[in-house]
C-alpha cells in the first residue's frame, strides 16, 4: 500500500538546517492499525504530513500503490489528499463558522459529490462517530471529543483508503481518550490507519504495530506483516481532480462574513461611498438630462422649425467671435502688445454671413407628395415679406393698427438713432416684423379648433374676416392694447426716453367688454396704395389726410367676427404671447395678388430699369454718386441726390444747403453722417410691398427656353403664393421635428450631389442648439465630478483589500485545512475572491440603495427650491453597472490578498494557531 525509501526531511530556516527525518523505511499493509511513538521533536507529524502529501520529502522515495511520487505534481498531490488519505489533527482543525455537517459534507464538496449523495455521506459518517443529533452545531459550541469525533468524520467521509491521526487523543481526557481510540480501532478493520501518541499505553492497547522514532530514525517496528483482505470500497472507479466549485467558494464565504457581520457591513459601508457618490451625481445628471429632455420636447417642438428666404447664420458669427484665438500660435516679443481682429473677423462673417434659401423650389419639395412629410407636421405656414397694412377706421383719425407703430409713438426708434446702415437695417426689419399684432392662423381647420377656446362668436371662415386672439389668462398685452388704439398712444410719447433715464412708468391695468373688441372697425389698405402718379412719377401720400380718408373709405373691412383664448397646450398661436388678431392665409394671399397687380408694381416692372419714383434709372453704387460730387455744385449734387433717391428728401434742410463746402460735404459723406444709399429695383419692389422682388428678377432674366421645366406656378407675378419668404413648420412631436430635420438633409444632400447648390436649405435650430450646448455642459460637469469621486471609489477598493489580508491573516488555519482536505491553490484563491466579490457587492447593493434613500430626499429639496418634481432619477442600467463595478474593483483590490493566501504551505498554515 505505501512504501517509504530513505525518507529525509530538512527544514532550512536561515542559515539553521534542522534535520527532522534522516532516512526513514518503512511498508504499509492495506489495513493496518499502526501507532507512531516517540519524543516530541523526534519528526512524528513531520513523517505523518510526508505521508499524508501535505509536506514534500526532501529526499527518498514515497510509492503509493507501488507507484513512486518522485514526479508528482500539485494537481496529483490534491487528488491524493482529497480521495485517499483523511486527517485528524490534535486541534482538531474544525473551520470555525462552519456547522459539524457542514465541516464533514466539505472534503465531498472539493470531490465533486452531488449535493444529495454529500448529504447522505455526511450525515452517515457523523452518525458512525455517533453525532447523528449534532449535525447544526458549530465547533464552539461541542466538547473537545464531540470535536474530534467530527473531525473523524470529516477524515472518513471520502471513504480514504489511509488515516493519519497526529495525537488525535493529546487534548482529550482519558474516557473520552478511549472512545477515540474505539473509533479508530473500528475505522481500521478496512483500512490503513497511522497515529501518532505520545501515550504507548493506547497504543499498546488498540494498535496492531507500533512504531518508535527518535531523531528522524526509526528504531523499533513491530511490523507483523498481517494483512486482512481487502474489501471493496465505493466511488474508487471514478477518481476525479478535487475542485471547489464557485458555489461553494461562495457559501464559505459567506457564512465566514455572516460570523462578523458588523465588521462586514462596515467594511461594505466604507466601499460604498464612492458608489454612492458616483451615483449620485448620475442620478443628478441623468435627471437634469431628462428635464432637458422633456423641456425640449414639450416646448421645442412646439417653436417651429423656421425657414428664411434669407438668413443670417449667426453659428458662423458666433464662432468666429468665440473662436479668435485658434491658430494664433505666432511668436510674440516680450514686452510688447499685440492686436488681433476678433471684431473685423465677427462683423465680417455676420455681413457677409446672410444665406439665402430657395423657398420656392423648397415649398414645391414640401408639398409633393412624394415626399411624404406632412405626417410629421402638426401644420405649416408660409410668411411672406408682404406688410398686412390694418387701420382702426372708428376712432377720431384713422390709426394704423398694423404693422405697430406703437414702438414709435413710444419714441423708440429716435432713441436707438436709426441710420440706414446695414446692420440697424436689418435690426429694424426683425423689430418690426416681430411688433405685428395680425397674426396668420395655421391653415388647418382641425388644428385650429384645438389651438383655441372660442369665447364669443366663431373663428373666421372668410378672408375679411378675423378673430382677437387673448393669451391663455384673458390678457392682452399693453403692446397690443396700444397697437390696437384700445390704450390712447399719446400716453406713449416720450415713455422710451424716460426709461432710458431709469424714470418710472406707471402703467394701469384695465379691461375691456367683449363688446368693444368686438365693435372695433379695421380697413385692409394694400400697401401700394400709398402711391399716387403725380407728373410721371410715383409719389408717396402717405400723410396726405385727404388721400388716405379716401383711399380707406373704398378699403375692404375686416370683420371681427369672434374672440377666442389661446388654449392651454396650444403649439402655434398665431399671434405673439401678448395677444392680436387673428386672420385667415386667403387674406395674406389676396394681398399678395393685391400688390403684385398693382399699377405701380407693373409699372416697376415694365421699366426694371427705370425709378418709378424719381425716374432716373438706378444706381446701385454709392461710390459713382460720389464721383459727379467733383465737376458739380455742392447744392446741385444734393438736389440730384435726393431726387435719384439715394440721399432721403427733407434730411438736409433747405436753410443749410448753401453752407455746405465740397470739403464739408465730403467729410460728411467720410464720417457716416451722411450716407448715400444705392437704389435698385430689388429695394423698390421690396418698398412696395413685393414679397419676392429677388424671385420675381431671377424670373424676368432667366430665358424660358432654358429652363424647359418650367411650369405654371413658377411665375411669381401670377402666382406670388408660391413664393414665402419664410416657412415656419410645426412638428407633430420631437421624434418627428427629427424625422423632419431628417428629410430636409436628405433634401440638401440630394441637392448637393444633383449640383443644385443654390436649393440647399440653411437654417438655425436655435432652441436645439441652445439645449444642446445645456446638454454638453451638464455632462462635463458630471464627467468632471465622476472623476473626483472616482478616486474616493480607488481609495475605498485599497481599504477592502487591506481587510482582506486582513481576513487572510485570520484564515489562515481554515487554509491549511482546505488544504489537508485536498483544496488546490486556486480553490483557496477563490474562497477569498468570493469573499471581496460578496463584499463589493454588498457595497454596491448599500451604496444603490443609500443613494435611492438620497435621491428621494434630493428630489425633495429640488422641488422645494426649483419646483421641478423628481429631478434627479437614477437609471437602472448605471445601478447595475455600478454594483458591476464595485465587485470588479473589490475583486481586483483582493487579488493580492487571496494570492498570498492561495501560496501559503499548508503545513505551516496548520501549524498556525
Ligand atoms: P514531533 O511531531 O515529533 O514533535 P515535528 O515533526 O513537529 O516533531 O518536528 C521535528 C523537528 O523538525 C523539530 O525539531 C522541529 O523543530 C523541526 N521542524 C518542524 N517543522 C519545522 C519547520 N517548518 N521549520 C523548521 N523546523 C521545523
Ligand atoms: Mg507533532
Amino acid at each position: 500500500m505505501l512504501t517509504l525509501r530513505g525518507i529525509t526531511k530538512d527544514y532550512v530556516s536561515g542559515s539553521m538546517r534542522v534535520s527532522a527525518l534522516r532516512g526513514v523505511d518503512l511498508e504499509f499493509g492495506e489495513n493496518e492499525f499502526a501507532a507512531i511513538l516517540g519524543p516530541s521533536g523526534c519528526g512524528k507529524t513531520t513523517l505523518l504530513n510526508i505521508i499524508g502529501g501535505l509536506d514534500r520529502y526532501t529526499e527518498g522515495d514515497l510509492l503509493i500503490g507501488g507507484k513512486s511520487t518522485k514526479e508528482f505534481r500539485e494537481k496529483e498531490w490534491n487528488t491524493y489528499r482529497n480521495h485517499s488519505v483523511g486527517f485528524v489533527f490534535q486541534s482538531y482543525n474544525l473551520i470555525p463558522h462552519q456547522t459539524a455537517l457542514a465541516n464533514v459534507e466539505l472534503a465531498l464538496t472539493l470531490a465533486g459529490v452531488s449535493r444529495e449523495e454529500r448529504r447522505k455521506r455526511a450525515v452517515e459518517a457523523l452518525e458512525r462517530v455517533g453525532l447523528h443529533d449534532q449535525l447544526k452545531k458549530k465547533p464552539n459550541e461541542m466538547s473537545g471529543g464531540q470535536m474530534q469525533r467530527v473531525a473523524i468524520a470529516r477524515a472518513l467521509v471520502n471513504d480514504p483508503e489511509i488515516l493519519l491521526a497526529d495525537e488525535p487523543t493529546g487534548a482529550l481526557d482519558s474516557e473520552t481518550s478511549i472512545q477515540v481510540m474505539e473509533i479508530l480501532q473500528e475505522i481500521a478493520r478496512d483500512r490503513l490507519v497511522i497515529m501518532v501518541t505520545h501515550n504507548p499505553e493506547l497504543a499498546e492497547t488498540y494498535a496492531t504495530r507500533i512504531i518508535k522514532l527518535l531523531d528522524g530514525r526509526v528504531i523499533s517496528d513491530t511490523a507483523s506483516g498481517q494483512t486482512r483482505p481487502r474489501r471493496a470500497r465505493h466511488g474508487e472507479e471514478s477518481i476525479k481532480k478535487p475542485s471547489m466549485s464557485l458555489r461553494t467558494a461562495l457559501s464559505l464565504s459567506l457564512n465566514n462574513l455572516l460570523t462578523k457581520k458588523g465588521r462586514t457591513i462596515l467594511t461594505a459601508f466604507a466601499g460604498s461611498i464612492g458608489i454612492i457618490g458616483i451615483a449620485l451625481i448620475l442620478s443628478l445628471s441623468n435627471g437634469v438630462n431628462n428635464y432637458i429632455d422633456k423641456v425640449q420636447r414639450d416646448v421645442l417642438s412646439s417653436y417651429p422649425i423656421t425657414i428664411e428666404a434669407e438668413s443670417m447664420d449667426i453659428e458662423e458669427s458666433l464662432n468666429a467671435l468665440l473662436k479668435n484665438t485658434e491658430g494664433n500660435e505666432q511668436q510674440r516679443e516680450e514686452g510688447m502688445a499685440y492686436s488681433n481682429s476678433t471684431m473685423t473677423k465677427a462683423l465680417s462673417s455676420w455681413m457677409s454671413g446672410v444665406t439665402k434659401n430657395d423657398l420656392h423650389a423648397f415649398k414645391k419639395w414640401l408639398e409633393d407628395p412624394a415626399t411624404d412629410i406632412k405626417k410629421y407636421m402638426s401644420g405649416i405656414q408660409y410668411d411672406y415679406a408682404t406688410p398686412l397694412v390694418v387701420y382702426r377706421t372708428d376712432l377720431e383719425t384713422p390709426m394704423q393698427v398694423n404693422p405697430s407703430t406703437a414702438l414709435e409713438a413710444a419714441g423708440m426708434f429716435s432713441t436707438m438713432g436709426m441710420t440706414a446702415s446695414g446692420v440697424q437695417e436689418t435690426m429694424l426689419e426683425s423689430v418690426e416684423s416681430s411688433i405685428n399684432v395680425f397674426g396668420m392662423l395655421l391653415d388647418n381647420e382641425e388644428l385650429l379648433e384645438s389651438q383655441y377656446d372660442v369665447l364669443v362668436g366663431r373663428m373666421p371662415q372668410d378672408k375679411f374676416e378675423v378673430v382677437v386672439i387673448m393669451d391663455s389668462n384673458n390678457e392682452l398685452s399693453d403692446m397690443t392694447l396700444y397697437t390696437l388704439g384700445l390704450k390712447d398712444q399719446s400716453e406713449l410719447e416720450g415713455v422710451f426716453p424716460r426709461l432710458m433715464r431709469g424714470e418710472p412708468i406707471d402703467s394701469q391695468d384695465t379691461s375691456y367688454s367683449f363688446d368693444t373688441l368686438m365693435g372695433m372697425e379695421f380697413r385692409l389698405m394694400i400697401n401700394t396704395d400709398y402711391y399716387m402718379k403725380k407728373n410721371n412719377l410715383w409719389t408717396d401720400q402717405r400723410n396726405d389726410e385727404a388721400y388716405m380718408a379716401a383711399k380707406l373709405a373704398e378699403a375692404p373691412v375686416l370683420k371681427v367676427v369672434g374672440i377666442a383664448r389661446v388654449s392651454e397646450d396650444t403649439v402655434a398661436a398665431a399671434t405673439a404671447s401678448g395677444g392680436g388678431i387673428g386672420y385667415r392665409r386667403d387674406l395674406m394671399d389676396y394681398v399678395l395678388r393685391e400688390v403684385q397687380n398693382s399699377e405701380i408694381v407693373r409699372e416697376q416692372m415694365a421699366n426694371p430699369t427705370v425709378n418709378v419714383f424719381t425716374g432716373y434709372e438706378f444706381s446701385e453704387k454709392p461710390q459713382d454718386a460720389l464721383d459727379r460730387l467733383k465737376d458739380m455744385e455742392v447744392s446741385e449734387f444734393i438736389t440730384l441726390m435726393e431726387e435719384e433717391g439715394m440721399i432721403p428728401k427733407g434730411m438736409i434742410p433747405d436753410g443749410l444747403k448753401p453752407l455746405i463746402t465740397k470739403e464739408l460735404m465730403m467729410e460728411f459723406i467720410d464720417q457716416g453722417t451722411l450716407m448715400i444709399q444705392g437704389t435698385s429695383l430689388e429695394a423698390n419692389l421690396k418698398a412696395l410691398g413685393v414679397s419676392n422682388p429677388m424671385a420675381i428678377i431671377e424670373y424676368l432674366n432667366r430665358d424660358p427656353a432654358e429652363d424647359s421645366d418650367r411650369e405654371e406656378r413658377d411665375n411669381p407675378l401670377e402666382y406670388p403664393t408660391e413664393f414665402p419668404s419664410s416657412i415656419k413648420i410645426y412638428a407633430l412631436d420631437f421624434e418627428a421635428k427629427n424625422a423632419i430635420t431628417d428629410k430636409i438633409s436628405e433634401y440638401n444632400r440630394r441637392m448637393n450631389e444633383t449640383g443644385q447648390e443654390e436649393k440647399v436649405i440653411h437654417y438655425t435650430d436655435y432652441v436645439g442648439l441652445l439645449m444642446d450646448s445645456v446638454t454638453t455642459i451638464v455632462n462635463s460637469i458630471t464627467y468632471v465630478l465622476i472623476a473626483f469621486v472616482a478616486i474616493s471609489l480607488v481609495v475605498s477598493s485599497i481599504m477592502i483589500g487591506i481587510i482582506t489580508y486582513i481576513s487572510v491573516l485570520e484564515r489562515t488555519k481554515e487554509i491549511g485545512i482546505l488544504r489537508a482536505i485536498g483544496a488546490s491553490r486556486r480553490d483557496i484563491s477563490r474562497v477569498f475572491n468570493a469573499e471581496t466579490l460578496i463584499i463589493g457587492f454588498t457595497a454596491g447593493i448599500i451604496g444603490i440603495g443609500v443613494t435611492l434613500l438620497l435621491v428621494v430626499i434630493m428630489n425633495l429639496i429640488l422641488h422645494n427650491m426649483l419646483g421641478i418634481r423628481n429631478l434627479a432619477s437614477l437609471p437602472a442600467l448605471a445601478a447595475l453597472i455600478l454594483v458591476g463595478i464595485s465587485m470588479l474593483l473589490t475583486l481586483i483590490a483582493g487579488l493580492i490578498p487571496s494570492r498570498i493566501a492561495a501560496r501559503k504551505d499548508p503545513v505551516v498554515a496548520l501549524r498556525t494557531e
